[in-house]
C-alpha cells in the first residue's frame, strides 16, 4: 500500500513527462481492443467492477479504456485521484475514499454513482515518467491489496506500458514507411506517390466545387549524358541543386515534387472560392512559372569544378480541362511534357495541355465500357438490305443482315466503327451469335408474313472462324428458330481466309455439311491466292463495290467482267455489291451477274420496312 510521497506538485507540468506522454501519441485515440482486454482482465483478477486506463497531461485525465462506460471520457486533472498516483512510483490504494480528506467532498465520492474504493498503479514509460494509471475501483469499501495483489497490479501496469510502446513503435514504422514512399530520397521533395496522394486529397474532398489546379511538369534534358560521362554522384548533385533552385522560385501556395529520374512537377492550387481564378489568371501563372523554371535550368551547374549545361522542356496542364482526378491530371502532365520534348528535341519548349492522345484513349475506354454493356444486354439492331435478282425483274430474293448500334440520342453507330473493337475485346463471339439468332428469327417472320421463299445473309467475322464448334452452334440456333440452314447464307470475307487456311477450310466444310451456303464477301479486295480459293465450298461470289462503282468505264469494269467468268467456271453465282446507278445495273446484268445489292434498290431497312417492300413487289 502506498504512502503518499508525492513528487513535486508541479510534476504534472513537467515538460519531460509531457513529452514522454505525447511521444506515445495515444491521447484522444480511438478505443483499442488490446487495452480493453487488459482492463477486463484486471477486473476479473481482482474481482472489482471497474478497471480503467487513464492518461494524464497537465490539464486533463483522459480514459483510454474502461470496463464501465460510465467512467469513459475525461475530467480536469486537478479533480482526480490519479494525479496523486502518477506522482508516486508505487501503487496508491485508498480502501475508503470517504476517509480521505482530499476526496471526501469530491463529486465522484458523493454523487449518485459514488466510488469508495480506489487502487491505481502508475504507468511508467521507458524514460521513467509516469504518464497515466491502471486503476481498480469499486462502489463499496474494500480491504487494501495484499503484497501479491500489489505486485500483480504493477505487472499489469507494465503490460499496459508495453502495449502503448508497441503501438507507438508500429505507428512510427508505418509513418517512416509512408514517408519513404511519399518522399523522394535524393531531394527530400514529394515523390510521385506523395503528390498523387496530396492531389487526391485536394480533388477528392467533399467540397461542392473542387479547387482548380494548374501543373507544370519540367523534364531535364541531357542529364543522361552527364550520368554516362560523369557518374551518378555528379548527376545526383545536379539534381539536388536543381531541386533547390526550383524550390527557391516556389511560392508558399505551390507544391513541388520530383516525379521520376529527370522530372519535377510544380502545382498550384486555386481554391474554388477565389473569384479571381479565371482562365487568364490560371494560364498566366502557369505560363510565367513554366518560363521561369525553364530559364533557371538553363543556368549552368557547377560540380567539382566542372560546368554542366542542361536544358528543360515543360508541359502545362490544368484541371478540369485536362483531367478531373489526380491520376488523370498526372497522366495528362506526362503526355504534355512528352509532347513538348518531342517538339523541342530537348530545348526550352513549353507545351500547353495534353496533345490529344489521352483524349482519344479516354474516348476509346468509354466506348469499350459501353460496348461491353451493349453486348451483355443485346442492345443492337439489325438492318436488312434487299438482294435482288438481276436476271428476273429485280425482285427481292432475300436480304443481308447488317448490324447497327443505336445510341441514346437516337443516332446509330455503324459496324465499321465498333466491329474492330468488338474483335479486339473478344466480344465478337457473343455479338456474332446475337446477330445470327436475330436474323434467323427475322427470316422466319418474313417467310410467314410474305409466304415467299426468302433467304438472309449473315456476316461472320474472321475471328468467329476460330470457334471449332461454330457449325454445331449455328445449326442448333437455326433449328431452334425454325428455319432451314439452306436459307441462311454465311458471308465470309476473303481476308478471313488468308491466315490459318487449313483450319478455316475444315470449318467451312463443317458449315456446309450442316447445310449453310457460303458467300465469299468483298471479293477482289483481299490478297488470297485463287488456287486456294477454288477448293473452298463457296456458292456465291460477292464482288466488292469498289469495282462496281468503277463500272462501266473505269478500270474496275474489267475486274467485274472477269470475276463473273471466274464464278461461272467455278459454278458459283455472282453477286454485285454497291449498285447505285442504272449504268452499274445495266453493266452487271449484261455481264451475267445473277444477284445485285445496292442503294439503287434499297438502303439497309428495318425489319418492318423490308416486309412492306416485299409485300409491295
Ligand atoms: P459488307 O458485308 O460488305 O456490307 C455491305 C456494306 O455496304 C454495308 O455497310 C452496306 O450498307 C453498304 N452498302 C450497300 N449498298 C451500298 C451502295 O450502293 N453504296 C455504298 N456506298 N454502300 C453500300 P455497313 O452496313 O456499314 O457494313 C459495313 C461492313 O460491316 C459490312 O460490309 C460487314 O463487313 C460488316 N458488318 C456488318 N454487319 C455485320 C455483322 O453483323 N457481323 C460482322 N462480323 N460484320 C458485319
Ligand atoms: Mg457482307
Ligand atoms: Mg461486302
Amino acid at each position: 500500500m502506498s504512502n503518499l510521497a508525492p513528487k513535486a506538485s508541479d510534476y504534472l507540468n513537467d515538460p519531460a513527462r509531457l513529452e514522454a506522454l505525447y511521444r506515445l501519441d495515444i491521447l484522444d485515440s480511438e478505443p483499442e481492443e488490446a487495452f480493453d482486454a487488459i482492463t477486463r482482465l484486471a477486473s476479473t483478477l481482482f474481482d472489482v467492477p471497474i478497471a480503467t486506463i487513464h492518461l494524464l497531461d497537465d490539464e486533463r485525465q483522459w480514459v483510454k479504456a474502461a470496463t464501465d462506460s460510465a467512467h469513459a471520457g475525461e475530467a480536469p486533472v486537478q479533480e482526480t485521484v490519479c494525479q496523486y498516483t502518477v506522482r508516486d512510483d508505487e501503487v496508491l490504494v485508498i480502501p475508503d475514499l470517504t476517509d480521505d480528506p482530499r476526496f471526501r467532498d469530491a463529486e465522484f465520492v458523493t454523487g449518485e454513482k459514488a466510488l469508495r474504493f480506489y487502487a491505481g498503479a502508475p504507468l511508467r514509460t521507458r524514460e521513467g515518467h509516469n504518464v497515466g494509471t491502471l486503476c481498480l475501483m469499486d462502489r463499496r469499501v474494500r480491504p487494501p491489496l495484499d503484497g501479491k495483489g500489489l505486485r500483480l497490479l504493477c505487472q499489469l501496469a507494465e503490460v499496459v506500458v508495453d502495449t502503448m510502446e508497441l503501438r507507438s513503435a508500429q505507428d512510427q514504422a508505418r509513418r517512416t514507411l509512408l514517408r519513404a514512399v511519399e518522399e523522394d530520397a535524393l531531394t527530400g521533395l514529394m515523390s510521385r506517390r506523395g503528390i498523387l496522394l496530396h492531389l487526391q486529397r485536394l480533388l477528392g474532398s467533399e467540397m461542392e466545387t473542387p479547387p482548380e489546379i494548374a501543373m507544370i511538369k519540367v523534364r531535364l534534358g541531357r542529364l543522361g549524358q552527364v550520368l554516362r560521362g560523369y557518374g551518378s554522384a555528379v548527376s545526383n548533385q545536379i539534381l539536388q541543386d536543381m531541386a533547390e533552385r526550383i524550390q527557391e522560385t516556389c511560392h508558399s501556395d505551390e507544391l513541388l515534387a520530383r516525379l521520376d529520374e529527370t522530372t519535377f512537377l510544380i502545382a498550384r492550387v486555386f481554391p474554388s472560392d477565389v473569384t479571381s481564378t479565371d482562365e487568364s489568371t490560371l494560364e498566366a501563372w502557369a505560363d510565367a512559372r513554366a518560363r521561369e523554371v525553364v530559364a533557371c535550368v538553363d543556368e549552368p551547374f557547377t560540380v567539382d569544378g566542372d560546368t554542366f549545361h542542361l536544358s528543360a522542356t515543360a508541359g502545362v496542364v490544368r484541371s478540369p480541362r485536362d483531367g478531373v482526378d489526380a491520376y488523370g491530371l498526372l497522366d495528362a502532365a506526362d503526355e504534355a511534357s512528352a509532347s513538348a520534348e518531342h517538339r523541342a528535341a530537348g530545348r526550352g519548349i513549353i507545351q500547353w495541355g495534353a496533345s490529344g492522345e489521352s483524349g482519344k484513349h479516354r474516348h476509346k475506354l468509354s466506348l469499350e465500357r459501353r460496348l461491353r454493356t451493349a453486348v451483355d444486354r443485346g442492345e443492337f439492331a439489325l438492318a436488312y438490305q434487299p438482294i435482288v435478282d438481276l436476271q428476273n425483274d429485280y425482285s427481292s430474293v432475300g436480304a443481308e443482315a447488317l448490324i447497327r448500334w443505336p445510341q441514346d440520342d437516337g443516332s446509330m453507330i455503324g459496324p465499321d466503327l465498333f466491329i474492330p473493337l468488338a474483335e479486339e475485346l473478344g466480344l465478337i463471339h457473343p455479338m456474332g451469335l446475337w446477330v445470327f439468332e436475330t436474323a434467323c428469327e427475322a427470316l422466319r417472320h418474313w417467310q410467314e408474313a410474305t409466304g415467299r421463299d426468302l433467304w438472309t445473309s449473315v456476316n461472320l467475322s474472321p475471328l468467329q472462324l476460330h470457334d471449332p464448334r461454330l457449325a454445331e452452334r449455328l445449326a442448333g440456333m437455326a433449328t431452334a428458330a425454325g428455319v432451314n440452314p439452306r436459307q441462311i447464307k454465311l458471308e465470309i470475307t476473303e481476308s478471313a481466309l488468308i491466315e490459318r487456311f487449313d483450319e478455316v477450310s475444315g470449318l467451312l466444310d463443317a458449315l456446309t455439311e450442316v447445310g449453310f451456303p457460303l458467300a465469299l464477301d468483298d471479293f477482289g479486295t483481299g490478297h488470297s491466292s485463287l488456287s486456294r480459293l477454288i477448293n473452298l465450298p463457296f456458292s456465291i461470289l460477292k464482288v466488292d463495290r469498289v469495282f462496281v462503282s468503277d463500272s462501266p468505264h473505269g478500270p474496275g469494269a474489267a475486274v467485274v467482267a472477269s470475276l463473273v467468268e471466274l464464278a461461272r467456271s467455278l459454278r458459283l453465282e455472282a453477286l454485285g455489291e454497291g449498285i447505285e446507278s442504272e449504268a452499274h445495273e445495266t453493266f452487271l446484268r449484261g455481264n451475267g451477274y445473277r444477284f445485285g445489292q445496292g442503294y439503287r434498290y434499297a438502303r439497309p431497312l428495318d425489319g418492318d420496312a423490308f416486309v412492306a417492300r416485299i409485300q409491295g413487289e
